[in-house]
């Protein structure tokens, strides 16, 4: 595939960074990933000022929208990709020697690239996720390319044979490595509140938004651990998995393990919205 970094259009292969990069050596930097579905990114608006906020809270610079959307269309027309991924990753910068206190003045290294993903249209078969402790830092509104508890907590996850961790702060629920939660109970629809203890997923606040619109009513309170079992649904969003139906928590079945009616009414609404979007 032909990727983008700093300025220049590479085979994948070819793109290099120093090693002297503040993202190789600290994490220091920011990403972005804006789902793509017919040649049209899908709330890009909500993804780019998600990326400049990040990119604000490590003071670094970032470049006006208009960069953002001809680095989209390049990566689509260069990839002949019309339904993917697209991905960004902002780092401080290259500098001289390694030092903790960033230099000021530092170019940002900026790396865009694109992968195919099928658009779905149908609501995905419930799946199974494991309550973990959330051992992230406080600052998970950033969306940092320091990503070690998410992965550590994804591998727990994969080795209890779920496909997130469902994750708990002093006993309420977060959100998951890679995604967010939302629970049913007698109809109402709750969600952890966009604090610093979770990343505010451009899906979750589409679905909230979709929500309101269908007249569900809508609390944004994290919900409790010790009542997972009597939740009436739960599901989890994000940019690659859209609305995904949980059935199951560890040995909690969910629902009777089926997808439950408030989730399945979401979903189709995300699926009409979408439909709507690629037709305007
Ligand atoms: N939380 C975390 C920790 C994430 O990494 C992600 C995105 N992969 C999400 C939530 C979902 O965000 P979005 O809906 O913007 O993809």
């Amino acid at each position: 595939s032909t990727v983008y970094l700093n300025g220049d259009w590479l085979a994948a292969e070819q793109a290099k960074v120093s090693v002297f990069d503040r993202g190789f050596l600290f994490a220091d930097g920011i990403y972005e990933v804006v789902p793509v579905y017919s040649g049209k990114p899908f709330l890009l608006e909500q993804h780019l000022a998600r990326l400049h906020r990040s990119l604000a809270a490590l003071t670094i610079p970032s470049r006006p929208d208009p960069f953002w959307h001809d680095l989209i269309t390049q990566l689509l027309e260069r990839n002949a990709i019309a339904d993917g991924l697209i991905y960004f990753q902002v780092t401080r910068g290259a500098e001289a020697q390694r030092s903790h206190l960033p230099q000021t003045e530092l170019d940002p290294t900026i790396f865009a690239s694109v992968s195919p993903m099928p658009v779905h249209w149908d609501i995905p078969a419930p799946a199974k996720v494991t309550l973990c402790e959330d051992i992230r830092w406080l600052r998970c509104d950033i969306k940092s390319i320091s990503l070690l508890g998410n992965i550590m907590l994804k591998q727990v996850a994969q080795q209890r044979g779920a496909l997130e961790p469902l994750l708990h702060r002093n006993g309420l629920i977060t959100e998951g490595a890679s995604s967010n939660y939302f629970a049913v109970k007698h109809g109402i629809l709750y969600t952890a509140p966009a604090d610093h203890l979770i990343l505010p997923g451009i899906t979750r606040m589409w679905v909230l938004e979709l929500a309101k619109q269908l007249g569900l009513e809508v609390r944004e309170e994290a919900f409790s651990a010790t009542d997972l079992a009597q939740l009436d649904e739960l599901f989890l969003t994000s940019s690659s998995r859209e609305v995904q139906p949980i059935g199951q928590i560890d040995d909690i079945i969910i629902g009777a393990g089926r997808c439950g009616p408030v989730t399945a009414k979401l979903a189709e609404a995300f699926h009409a919205s979408k439909q709507a979007y690629l037709s305007k």
